[in-house]
């Protein structure tokens, strides 16, 4: 049996209806996983495929687009399964058919992320670890944010670089900006249910011009590092920043908060590809120490 016919026999089985599709259409990877869509001229399933070592974060993708769909403040697709047999695993999740954003579209997202981060949690964190692009992300709740940032992104990435080698002058700015970082978060954040991984790439527009947001790394957390990364590689829309703040107006302070949760993007991105992340992580440190002081 070929995975596919594996997968198919999977959604005839949890849907109640056999399904027999056509060939699998490949559609091209995405930052990390390999894309089919499955039909049968009448029912279409988008599938994600990696190794079957990689199960574990399928699974925990599934139970994010599930902690997202709770909220049901923005669309996000509905996660139908997670699979796997000796080579693979996978993640089957609905079809979106995605077109192209109408005129309201990004103000109308900027209210829904809004309205996703009103729905909040008593600790920041979450029950179970998850993934940002391909590396761990820890979220041990914890009932300071600041305890949490410093632990678990912070201090985890800059742990992390340096079992990759990156020491020296990174390590010693780190050093100093994890002792120091606290007095930069000079307002008190609700633990908001974040995408975690907000940037251009993970939100489309549905036909109909709705916002679909997709592969998250989901925490309860600050809701400005969910925005921040928005803005990381150019930013989003005007009216997607205005609609957010017609649902919910940003603190003081903002702006350079924004460089402190971006930070941790960037030392993620510094693990995962190297190059010049190394020369804008440090950048940002030395910013963020001159603002401390
Ligand atoms: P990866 O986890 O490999 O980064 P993504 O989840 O970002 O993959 O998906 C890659 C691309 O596939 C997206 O940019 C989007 O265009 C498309 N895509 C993702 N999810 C769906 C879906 N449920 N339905 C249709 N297309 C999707």
């Amino acid at each position: 049996m070929s995975v596919w016919q594996t997968i198919a026999a999977q959604i005839g089985e949890l849907t109640g209806e056999p399904f027999a599709p056509a060939a699998p259409q490949t559609l091209g990877g995405g930052c990390i996983n390999s894309a089919v869509r499955l039909s049968d001229g009448q029912r279409r399933f988008f599938v994600k495929v990696n190794a079957a070592a990689r199960r574990d974060m399928f699974e925990a993708e599934r139970d994010g687009l599930d902690e997202l769909a709770r909220a049901e403040a923005i669309r996000v697709p509905l996660a139908i399964a997670v699979g796997s047999d000796r080579a693979q695993s996978w993640l089957i999740l609905e079809d979106i058919a995605f077109g192209r954003p109408g005129p309201g579209s990004a103000r109308r997202a900027g209210r829904a992320l809004a309205a996703l981060h009103r729905r909040t949690a008593p600790a920041f964190g979450w029950h179970r670890d998850n993934t940002i692009g391909a590396t761990a992300q820890p979220n041990d709740w914890a009932d300071s944010w600041v305890e949490f940032w410093r632990a678990h992104r912070l201090g985890f990435q800059l742990r992390l670089a340096a079992h990759n080698g990156h020491r020296g002058r990174l390590q010693d700015l780190g050093e100093r900006l994890l002792t120091r970082f606290d007095s930069l978060i000079d307002h008190a954040p609700c633990a908001s249910l974040l995408h975690g991984d907000l940037w251009g790439g993970n939100i489309g527009y549905a036909t109909d011009g709705e916002p679909v947001i997709f592969d998250p790394a989901v925490y309860y957390g600050d809701r400005e590092a969910d925005l921040a990364m928005t803005e990381l590689f150019g930013g989003f829309d005007g009216a997607f920043y205005a609609g957010y703040r017609e649902g919910w107006p940003l603190d003081a302070g903002y702006a350079v908060r924004r460089t402190l949760y971006n930070l941790y993007h960037v030392l993620n991105h510094l693990n995962l590809f190297g190059g010049g992340y190394g020369a804008q992580a440090e950048d940002m440190m030395r910013r963020l120490l001159a603002e401390i002081g």
